[in-house]
Protein backbone atom coordinates (compact mmCIF):
# COMPACT_ATOMS: atom_id res chain seq x y z
CA UNK A 1 0.00 0.00 0.00
CA UNK A 2 1.16 3.60 -1.19
CA UNK A 3 4.82 2.13 -0.26
CA UNK A 4 6.58 5.84 -1.39
CA UNK A 5 4.07 7.79 1.13
CA UNK A 6 5.72 8.84 4.21
CA UNK A 7 5.17 6.90 7.73
CA UNK A 8 6.13 9.96 9.86
CA UNK A 9 5.03 13.41 10.92
CA UNK A 10 7.93 15.04 12.37
CA UNK A 11 8.24 18.63 13.20
CA UNK A 12 11.82 20.44 12.30
CA UNK A 13 12.15 22.01 15.93
CA UNK A 14 15.15 24.79 14.64
CA UNK A 15 12.34 26.23 11.75
CA UNK A 16 9.73 27.01 14.73
CA UNK A 17 9.78 30.70 14.70
CA UNK A 18 10.22 32.01 17.92
CA UNK A 19 6.43 34.15 17.70
CA UNK A 20 4.89 32.09 15.29
CA UNK A 21 3.62 28.57 13.85
CA UNK A 22 5.05 25.76 12.16
CA UNK A 23 3.17 24.51 9.95
CA UNK A 24 3.40 20.94 8.26
CA UNK A 25 0.42 19.02 5.99
CA UNK A 26 0.45 16.43 3.90
CA UNK A 27 0.01 12.68 3.17
CA UNK A 28 1.22 9.71 5.28
CA UNK A 29 1.13 5.80 4.12
CA UNK A 30 -2.58 4.40 5.41
CA UNK A 31 0.48 1.52 7.42
CA UNK A 32 1.12 3.95 10.01
CA UNK A 33 -2.61 2.80 11.29
CA UNK A 34 -0.80 -0.57 12.14
CA UNK A 35 -3.95 -2.20 11.04
CA UNK A 36 -2.50 -5.25 9.15
CA UNK A 37 -3.80 -8.02 12.03
CA UNK A 38 -6.71 -6.44 12.93
CA UNK A 39 -9.96 -8.32 11.75
CA UNK A 40 -12.49 -5.81 11.63
CA UNK A 41 -11.03 -2.48 10.60
CA UNK A 42 -8.45 -2.02 7.37
CA UNK A 43 -6.75 1.28 6.61
CA UNK A 44 -8.02 2.12 2.67
CA UNK A 45 -5.48 4.81 1.52
CA UNK A 46 -3.32 7.47 2.70
CA UNK A 47 -3.79 9.33 6.06
CA UNK A 48 -4.06 13.47 5.56
CA UNK A 49 -3.15 15.76 8.27
CA UNK A 50 -2.90 19.58 8.96
CA UNK A 51 -1.01 20.19 11.73
CA UNK A 52 0.92 23.25 13.00
CA UNK A 53 3.32 23.74 16.10
CA UNK A 54 4.35 26.70 18.33
CA UNK A 55 6.24 27.63 21.39
CA UNK A 56 4.30 28.46 24.35
CA UNK A 57 6.15 28.91 27.80
CA UNK A 58 7.78 25.54 28.45
CA UNK A 59 6.16 23.48 26.28
CA UNK A 60 5.57 22.33 22.52
CA UNK A 61 1.52 23.17 21.31
CA UNK A 62 1.22 20.87 18.12
CA UNK A 63 -2.33 21.09 16.97
CA UNK A 64 -4.67 20.76 13.70
CA UNK A 65 -6.53 17.70 12.25
CA UNK A 66 -6.41 14.22 10.30
CA UNK A 67 -8.55 11.52 8.48
CA UNK A 68 -8.28 8.57 7.40
CA UNK A 69 -10.50 5.96 4.59
CA UNK A 70 -10.89 3.03 6.13
CA UNK A 71 -12.76 -0.17 5.74
CA UNK A 72 -14.78 -1.61 8.90
CA UNK A 73 -16.61 -4.74 9.21
CA UNK A 74 -20.29 -4.68 10.07
CA UNK A 75 -21.20 -5.87 13.42
CA UNK A 76 -24.21 -6.74 11.72
CA UNK A 77 -24.49 -8.17 8.19
CA UNK A 78 -20.88 -8.96 8.52
CA UNK A 79 -19.80 -7.09 5.51
CA UNK A 80 -16.84 -3.82 4.92
CA UNK A 81 -17.75 -0.90 4.28
CA UNK A 82 -15.78 2.27 3.40
CA UNK A 83 -15.54 5.22 6.21
CA UNK A 84 -13.57 7.77 7.17
CA UNK A 85 -11.99 8.47 10.64
CA UNK A 86 -11.63 11.84 11.56
CA UNK A 87 -9.06 13.88 14.02
CA UNK A 88 -11.20 17.33 13.51
CA UNK A 89 -8.91 19.10 16.77
CA UNK A 90 -5.84 17.17 17.31
CA UNK A 91 -3.76 19.10 20.21
CA UNK A 92 -0.85 17.88 22.38
CA UNK A 93 1.54 19.55 24.66
CA UNK A 94 5.31 18.07 24.76
CA UNK A 95 7.50 19.27 27.34
CA UNK A 96 10.11 21.47 25.73
CA UNK A 97 13.39 19.77 25.77
CA UNK A 98 16.84 21.38 25.58
CA UNK A 99 18.81 20.45 22.60
CA UNK A 100 15.94 18.51 21.21
CA UNK A 101 15.76 19.39 17.30
CA UNK A 102 12.57 17.14 16.18
CA UNK A 103 9.79 16.31 17.53
CA UNK A 104 7.90 12.96 15.95
CA UNK A 105 4.30 13.30 16.33
CA UNK A 106 2.96 9.79 14.50
CA UNK A 107 2.46 7.79 16.91
CA UNK A 108 0.08 10.46 18.79
CA UNK A 109 -1.69 10.93 15.73
CA UNK A 110 -2.34 7.29 15.02
CA UNK A 111 -3.62 6.91 18.65
CA UNK A 112 -5.84 9.56 18.22
CA UNK A 113 -6.95 7.87 14.59
CA UNK A 114 -7.84 4.75 16.28
CA UNK A 115 -9.31 6.18 19.59
CA UNK A 116 -12.09 7.72 16.58
CA UNK A 117 -13.34 3.79 15.35
CA UNK A 118 -16.42 3.30 16.32
CA UNK A 119 -16.75 0.38 18.91
CA UNK A 120 -19.60 -0.92 17.02
CA UNK A 121 -19.48 -0.51 13.22
CA UNK A 122 -22.41 -0.57 11.03
CA UNK A 123 -22.53 0.06 7.83
CA UNK A 124 -25.45 2.24 7.88
CA UNK A 125 -28.16 2.92 11.16
CA UNK A 126 -30.67 0.51 10.00
CA UNK A 127 -29.10 -2.27 8.77
CA UNK A 128 -31.16 -5.41 8.87
CA UNK A 129 -28.31 -7.57 9.30
CA UNK A 130 -28.33 -11.44 9.22
CA UNK A 131 -31.08 -14.26 9.41
CA UNK A 132 -30.13 -16.03 12.78
CA UNK A 133 -31.26 -19.07 11.31
CA UNK A 134 -30.03 -19.25 7.29
CA UNK A 135 -27.60 -16.50 7.54
CA UNK A 136 -28.94 -14.87 4.69
CA UNK A 137 -28.07 -10.69 4.77
CA UNK A 138 -31.90 -9.26 5.04
CA UNK A 139 -30.58 -5.89 3.67
CA UNK A 140 -31.14 -8.16 0.40
CA UNK A 141 -34.55 -8.56 1.07
CA UNK A 142 -36.46 -11.19 3.55
CA UNK A 143 -35.72 -14.48 3.48
CA UNK A 144 -37.64 -17.85 3.62
CA UNK A 145 -37.56 -19.03 7.19
CA UNK A 146 -40.59 -18.84 9.08
CA UNK A 147 -40.96 -16.32 12.17
CA UNK A 148 -38.86 -16.92 14.96
CA UNK A 149 -39.52 -19.28 17.35
CA UNK A 150 -40.19 -16.86 20.08
CA UNK A 151 -43.27 -15.46 17.66
CA UNK A 152 -44.69 -19.32 17.66
CA UNK A 153 -44.63 -20.03 21.54
CA UNK A 154 -46.78 -17.11 21.68
CA UNK A 155 -49.18 -18.33 19.23
CA UNK A 156 -49.20 -21.02 20.78
CA UNK A 157 -50.08 -19.93 24.43
CA UNK A 158 -53.08 -18.12 22.86
CA UNK A 159 -54.64 -20.86 21.74
CA UNK A 160 -54.09 -23.09 24.95
CA UNK A 161 -57.59 -23.66 26.44
CA UNK A 162 -56.88 -23.94 30.42
CA UNK A 163 -58.69 -26.55 32.67
CA UNK A 164 -60.73 -25.70 35.35
CA UNK A 165 -59.31 -27.63 37.81
CA UNK A 166 -55.94 -29.19 37.65
CA UNK A 167 -56.26 -32.40 36.04
CA UNK A 168 -56.10 -35.24 38.81
CA UNK A 169 -52.90 -37.66 38.29
CA UNK A 170 -53.43 -41.02 38.06
CA UNK A 171 -56.74 -40.42 37.49
CA UNK A 172 -57.13 -40.88 33.51
CA UNK A 173 -60.18 -41.58 31.30
ZN1 LIG B 1 -24.45 -3.90 7.86
ZN1 LIG C 1 -33.56 -16.92 7.27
Amino acid sequence: MEPRLPTKVVFNLLRIPPDGELELAGELSGDVLDLARDPVARADGPVSYALSAQFADQSLLVRGSASAPVRLLCGRCARFFSTTVRIPAFLRAYPRQAGAESLDVTEDLREDLLCELPAYPLCKSDCKGLCARCGKDLNDGPCACPPPPADDAWTALDGLVLPDRPPNPGADP
